[in-house]
């Protein structure tokens, strides 16, 4: 694997990766034992139904517009993947029409969280995100969205797997749960020996102030291979979040198969042709 490229539209891409990962480094962040974010009142004026979400505006909002789609596709996307199950309590979404009216509200409520671009909250039995329009708005509500359909199905998951299936989960549908930044960044770290797969290390993460964008990267590389890769590991991934939120994974997957590090880079080593196919 050689990150040598000497095409300079790719080069010119990578280096738009590079500048949009830096945006990414933001991230998201999901608390399931947050401090009460209360109700933001200037959002509540206007709700619209979007399968299992609720969605809070200020403004009427388009059930045919970006953020409607987006919703409705990753409710498809993860009953199509991880199997179909019944969300009894709506997800509040409160989207914010900018960013300042979405930081003023983070300043008064969010304590000493870090600053993030999107959150999704757990309090008790309520789920909400909350995120604000930009030109990022349907991945960062497929993102969210995804860890609100993950918490209603096992509740607590473990970081790596949380933040690695809604990596996969926030791409457009036709990429195909590409993520062509997260493929560059770990080529040039195993290329630079900064970086090689190794999933007890990653799972080992239990704080998300801890979660580096390697690992966002490592982790959605993971959770690509075990859906992607063969029914059998799907499969298992979808057993072990119902069994025990997918705590029990690493164990199971150690028992099935020797060397998964060879296994996650030779999956890192096709997608990068696919990504460069695409980009064609
Ligand atoms: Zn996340």
């Amino acid at each position: 694997m050689s990150t040598t490229d000497t095409n300079p539209r790719h080069t010119l891409w990578l280096r738009t990766v590079l500048a949009a990962s830096a945006v990414l480094a933001a991230g998201c962040v999901s608390l399931h034992r947050a401090p009460s974010y209360g109700q933001p009142p200037a959002q509540t004026a206007y709700t619209l139904w979007v399968g299992p979400f609720a969605v809070r505006t200020l403004e009427p909002l388009d059930e045919d517009g970006v953020e409607a789609r987006a919703l409705r596709e990753v409710a498809d996307e993860v009953d199509a993947i991880l199997g179909s199950r019944p969300v009894h309590d709506p997800i509040e979404v409160f989207l914010f029409s900018d960013r300042g009216r979405y930081e003023q509200f983070l300043a008064a409520h969010r304590g000493k969280l870090p600053y993030r671009r999107a959150l999704f909250v757990r309090e008790g039995a309520r789920r909400k995100v909350y995120a604000y329009r930009s030109s990022r708005i349907a991945r960062d509500l497929k993102h969210e969205a995804a860890h609100a359909l993950l918490s209603v199905r096992a509740g607590t998951i473990p970081l790596w797997l949380d933040e690695g299936l809604a990596e996969y989960f926030e791409p457009p549908t036709e990429d195909r749960h590409l993520q062509p930044d997260h493929v560059r960044e770990l080529i040039r770290l195993y290329d630079h020996r900064l970086w090689r797969p190794d999933l007890e290390r990653l799972a080992a993460i239990d704080h998300v102030a801890d979660f580096t964008r390697r690992d966002y990267a490592e982790a959605w590389l993971w959770c690509h291979l075990l859906l992607e890769g063969s029914e059998t590991t799907r499969r298992e991934v979808v057993a072990a979040i119902e069994r025990d939120g997918g705590r029990s994974l690493p164990q199971r997957l150690a028992l099935m198969a020797e060397n998964w590090p060879n296994r996650v880079l030779e999956h890192l080593a096709g997608l990068r042709v696919l990504c460069e196919q695409l980009e064609r």
